[in-house]
């Protein structure tokens, strides 16, 4: 867990309001390592390999190390990706779980709270979904980060602690098992240490992000450290 990195930034390529040359100038005035340049992606997202280049670009003119990363949201639970076609040059991409990825497809989290409610869908049957398409989108060959694990629940009306010891411990040895990654969020304030010990047992990389969406919040964290510091107190 290297705190003087900030693994999940955006840029003016999606929503984030500075661009990346600003991020990484941020980056380079508090002295990261590491920065992750990160961007949301839809299939029919076209500036993808223009995006490559500019990260190409920024590596030339800085010292901290750029990984080039691509944010698309879990789609259903065969671990489908809201990917385009031609990512080559992409570092890593970053599985989000921005809507709840059903068998029949993406769900919006109001529509799956009712349907709870209404008793058409068991709490348990929805984080089994959640657990599967997560776990399914890592068996690809590029590097996969699962972004913000867990910050769609609240949205559900569930919290981490629903979430069950056995069916995390499964998620966690499929990341160890295909190289994976997983993020602590600052900006979602998720996962909590009590999620992330599983990944911690099974060797699985964990790396802090902000998701910010401005300059001014790159690398500054409060929840990451606290939940750091927590996982390695045992
Ligand atoms: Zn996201
Ligand atoms: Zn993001």
């Amino acid at each position: 867990m290297n705190e003087r990195a900030d693994m999940h930034v955006h840029s003016t390529f999606s929503d984030g309001k500075d661009r990346l040359e600003d991020n990484v100038a941020e980056a380079e005035a508090l002295g990261l390592t590491a920065l992750g340049c990160v961007d949301h992606v839809r299939a029919n997202t076209a500036w993808v390999p223009d995006y490559v280049e500019a990260v190409r670009r920024a590596r030339g003119a800085t010292k901290v190390e750029l990984r080039c990363g691509i944010e698309a949201k879990l789609l259903d639970t065969s671990g489908a990706l809201d990917l385009p076609e031609g990512i080559d040059g992409v570092d890593a991409i970053y599985a989000a779980d921005h809507q709840v990825p059903l068998a029949e497809g993406p769900t919006h989290p109001r529509e799956v709270r009712e349907r709870i409610a209404a008793g058409e869908l068991s709490a348990a049957d929805v984080i089994e979904a959640i657990l599967q398409a997560t776990a399914r989108a890592l068996d690809r060959p590029q590097h996969v980060v699962i972004a913000h694990f867990g910050s769609i629940l609240p949205k559900i009306g569930l919290t981490e602690a629903d979430l069950p010891a056995d069916g995390l411990d499964r998620l966690a040895a499929e990341a160890a098992r295909t190289g994976q990654e997983i993020e602590i969020s600052e900006r979602w304030r998720c996962p909590s240490a009590a999620t992330l010990r599983p990944f911690l047992r099974h060797g699985v990389p964990i790396a802090l992000s902000t998701d910010s969406h401005r300059r001014e919040t790159i690398g500054r964290y409060t929840h990451c450290l606290a939940v750091s510091r927590e996982l390695r107190a045992g």
